[in-house]
């Protein structure tokens, strides 16, 4: 077996996959614009998702992240995870989700084969939530915290992108989760992808977070991560069992390090966020492209993967927003 590398050297192990366009928030950072939800037979089968983590497993690829739109609304996500659980080589599957719905679904997913989730809460406050999301489900969302880390999808990660001006007054509240319930906490950086210049502005960079986390809850000591080797880096407040990582995308680029690929629902393989150069895997996987084609497909993919992106000194608009590539 060779492992797939990209033209700087980089190793990629891990794939991130959208298994749908479709998603039950309307994030404002997220979904600018409204654009037609794709057709159901233009989004992969579970039988194809299959194929293409196969194939990936066979180019070294050990990690698999489903994502969305919000992953939860496919009906019967446990049959996906349970067939990539069968698939030998595979030693992570993890989830991003909202988790609106895990409560309902975190045992099935469990007892799939699901390792861990990673789960989205920007604020604590009902009417922020409802103003930021568009929906009316912070109560869903804390249970489906709860219910996760109680069934045994740990760590269970919570996301936080940082808005100024919106939530930068909760991140100590966020912070102080990680010493009262043990969370494991990541402050995100804003990306400026819906719109240019307005949007800029709501940018707070990992140094000003830090700042405000410190000033009242003391020193963010370095830590190693809970699982996993995204692009956080680590701390921990003193007598804190839980963690809190910073994702800097704007400040703080980690192209270097980039060790991913994205399957977009329509089942185009995307090998950077930011860029828009992607490889169809839809069309041969439906013409019978066998594993070692599909192999091949990766490889270019690889080629086209950029050294890095330019976010910290502009605009980088893209044909697919956010929700349509899955973060
Ligand atoms: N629906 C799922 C969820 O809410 O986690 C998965 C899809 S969502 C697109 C994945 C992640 O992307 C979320 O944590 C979301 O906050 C993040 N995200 C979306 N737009 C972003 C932006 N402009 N900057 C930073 N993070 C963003």
């Amino acid at each position: 077996m060779t492992d797939l590398f990209d033209s700087f050297r980089r190793r990629i192990d891990y794939i991130r996959i959208s298994v749908t366009d479709r998603c039950n928030l309307r994030c404002a950072y997220c979904t600018a614009e409204s654009v037609p939800h794709l057709p159901h037979d233009e989004i992969l089968s579970y039988e194809e998702i299959r194929r293409v983590v196969q194939a990936a497993v066979g180019l070294g690829m050990r990690r698999v992240r489903l994502t969305g739109g919000e992953p939860l609304v496919r009906p019967n996500l446990s049959t996906l995870v349970k067939l990539l659980y069968q698939i030998e080589g595979i030693d992570d599957i993890a989830l991003t989700t909202n988790a609106i719905l895990l409560s309902r679904y975190a045992a099935e997913l469990k007892a799939a084969g699901l390792k861990r989730v990673n789960i989205s809460l920007d604020t604590f406050k009902a009417d922020k939530f409802k103003q930021i999301t568009g929906g009316d489900k912070l109560k869903d969302v804390l249970s489906g915290i709860e219910t996760a880390r109680r069934v045994g999808l740990n760590p269970v990660k919570i996301n936080t992108v940082v808005l100024k001006g919106f939530n930068d007054d909760e991140l100590v509240d966020f912070a102080q989760m990680s010493v009262s319930q043990g969370w494991h906490i990541r402050f995100i950086e804003h990306m400026p992808l819906v719109t240019a210049g307005a949007e800029k502005a709501q940018l707070v960079a990992i140094k000003d977070m830090m700042a405000i986390i410190q000033r009242p809850l003391g020193v963010l000591e370095p830590c190693w991560p809970a699982s996993g080797n995204g692009p956080a880096k680590y701390y921990q407040l003193s007598g804190a069992k839980g963690t809190i990582g910073f994702i800097g995308p704007v400040t703080d680029c980690f192209c270097s390090e980039c060790n991913r690929f994205r399957l977009t629902a329509d089942g185009r393989l995307r090998p950077c966020l930011l860029e828009d150069s992607e490889v169809d895997l839809k069309g041969p996987l439906r013409m019978g492209a066998s594993i070692e084609e599909l192999k091949k497909l990766m490889h270019q993919a690889a080629v086209l993967k950029k050294e890095q992106h330019c976010l910290s000194e502009e605009f980088v608009p893209s044909k697919r927003q956010m929700w349509q590539i899955g973060g």
